[in-house]
């Protein structure tokens, strides 16, 4: 499904990506743009590499080079032209960027308009606009900002303030990734334009939402960044919470801008965590164990851990969304690492018919839809009379694999900040939002109302953490 361009006219001359030598930009912004650029969609974009001197200008060249010959590969020949076009006129600035000045002269010298895109440790990204806010930021700059976006409700609306000072809000991109995977925009297209399931979507008919992503990673070198924020922070409280909203929006009346991020933003303020937190969540740790094959250390005993921190690598909880459509249902939400199985998916589950006539046999699992997120899948589980005794119900799977050749999901959210359009980005109160929802939990893990569980890692998750069925009507 392709967002409809709000604003073509500001369309982003250069992109100047803070963070050059960095993790996120070598493994996901580099391939995500290459993929974009092969395209022909963003003629003419001029790309600027920036660190604080941790790569240099020839490691920035290798590194834009190999990712875009590797894009080229799947590209035609036009696309291989447009990429190599960008790679060869890609330049590379050096500085610290939260000294006064250093941003600002880099902006000043840069062909316009440039989007600004802070691939940076959040401390250093919220130092750097700090610098910025007394400089002249040239007209039409885009600011990009990555996750974590603060880390509470309040540094959100003090980083907020400070983007305000900069640029105006339709400038200010901050990136929530998932909003940029093909399945996870589909759902939009699957509820809005099908008769068959929007008017199922509520209270009368639907008995739980399940949204999880299980990964069977551990930390990969991430306990920098991993320890001091945890799932619940880094999964749920960004990702999931966006999965929430699409899929128990209402309809915005188009897929413009301000109409879809109004819905997304009204849904977000009907959620909350219902407060008995010990019930309403859980969290837990993994322990040494095996996965994909390899041993995997106890989590406080990697490198880089600090294990007296309780940081949660698996965290559950229960979000209610207090309005008319879908007061009392329970949208769990769930996320983990180094977990036996990846799984990847919302799942809606129906409730149960009114009446079932006398005589069937075999119907003991509820109407579910599965919507997955990797590999992306749609499927249907129905009841029906299948092959055999002709009483005795069948279930089967109406499957659709929904897996394309569409862009990286950083494609699909860099297109939007290279064309100006800002519809597949967080906006501020979201953002604000977000943090209120999950704020109440985080504080009482930190004072000690919620265990602290551990399950081996490789293992489903601690003992006793199957999904909870769901309630019956
Ligand atoms: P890294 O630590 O790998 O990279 C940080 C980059 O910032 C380096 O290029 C570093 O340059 C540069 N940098 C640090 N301080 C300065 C400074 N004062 N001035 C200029 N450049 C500086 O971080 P990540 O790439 O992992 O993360 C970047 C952002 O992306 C974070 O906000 C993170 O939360 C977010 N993110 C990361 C994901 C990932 O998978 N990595 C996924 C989703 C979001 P130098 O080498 O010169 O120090």
């Amino acid at each position: 499904m392709e967002i409809v361009a709000a604003a073509q006219n500001r369309r982003v001359k250069t992109l100047l990506i803070l963070g050059a030598s960095g993790d996120l930009t070598g493994r996901l912004l580099l391939p995500g743009l290459a993929g974009l650029v092969g395209t022909g969609r963003v003629p003419g974009l001029v790309l600027v590499g920036a660190d604080a001197a941790g790569s240099g200008e020839g490691a920035w060249r290798d590194r834009v080079e190999r990712v875009f010959a590797e894009a080229g590969q799947a590209a035609d020949d036009a696309g291989r032209g447009h990429l190599a076009a960008v790679a060869a006129a890609t330049r590379y600035r050096a500085g610290d960027v939260t000294r006064p000045g250093v941003l600002a002269n880099m902006l000043a010298e840069l062909e316009g308009p440039t989007a600004v895109y802070f691939a940076l440790p959040p401390a250093v990204t919220e130092a750097a606009c700090a610098v910025l806010a007394p400089e002249e930021v040239p007209e039409g700059t885009t600011l990009v900002l990555e996750k974590p976006f603060g880390s509470s409700a309040e540094s959100a609306r003090e980083l907020n303030r400070t983007l305000a000072r900069l640029v105006p809000e339709p400038n200010i991109q901050r990136i929530d990734h998932f909003l940029g995977k093909a399945t996870v925009l589909n759902i939009l297209g699957l509820r809005f334009a099908n008769r068959l399931l929007e008017p199922l979507l509520g209270r009368e008919h639907v008995a739980q939402v399940e949204i999880v992503y299980d990964e069977d990673l551990a930390l990969e070198g991430r306990a920098g960044y991993y320890d001091r924020s945890g799932t619940l922070r880094d999964m749920i409280q960004s990702h999931l919470l966006h999965v929430l909203a699409l899929l128990a929006m209402d309809a915005p009346a188009s897929l413009g801008e301000r109409d879809l991020r109004d819905r997304i933003a009204e849904a977000l303020r009907a959620a909350s965590v219902p407060g008995d937190f010990a019930r309403t969540t859980r969290r837990a740790r993994y322990t040494a164990g095996r996965s994909q094959g390899r041993p995997v250390p106890d989590y406080a005993a990697e490198a880089g851990v600090d294990g007296f921190r309780g940081t949660e690598t698996l965290a559950e909880i229960e979000v209610r969304v207090g309005n008319g459509r879908w007061a009392g249902v329970p949208f769990i939400l769930r996320s983990g690492k180094a977990l036996g199985r990846r799984r990847k998916e919302a799942v809606i589950t129906f409730r149960p018919v009114d009446h079932l006539p006398e005589g069937f046999r075999g119907h003991d699992s509820p109407t579910r839809l599965r919507i997955g997120f990797g590999p992306d899948t749609l499927a249907l589980e129905l009841d029906i009379n299948g092959p055999g005794d002709p009483y005795t119900l069948d279930r089967v799977d109406l499957r659709a694999d929904l897996n394309s050749p569409n862009l990286l999901p950083y494609g699909e959210v860099l297109l939007g900040v290279l064309s100006g359009d800002p519809t597949l980005s967080v906006r501020a109160d979201t953002a604000e939002d977000c943090w209120r929802i999950v704020e109440p939990v985080l504080a009482a893990w930190a004072a000690g109302e919620v265990p602290l569980e551990e399950y081996p890692a490789g293992s489903g998750g601690p003992a006793g953490w199957a999904s909870p069925p769901p309630p019956q009507s």
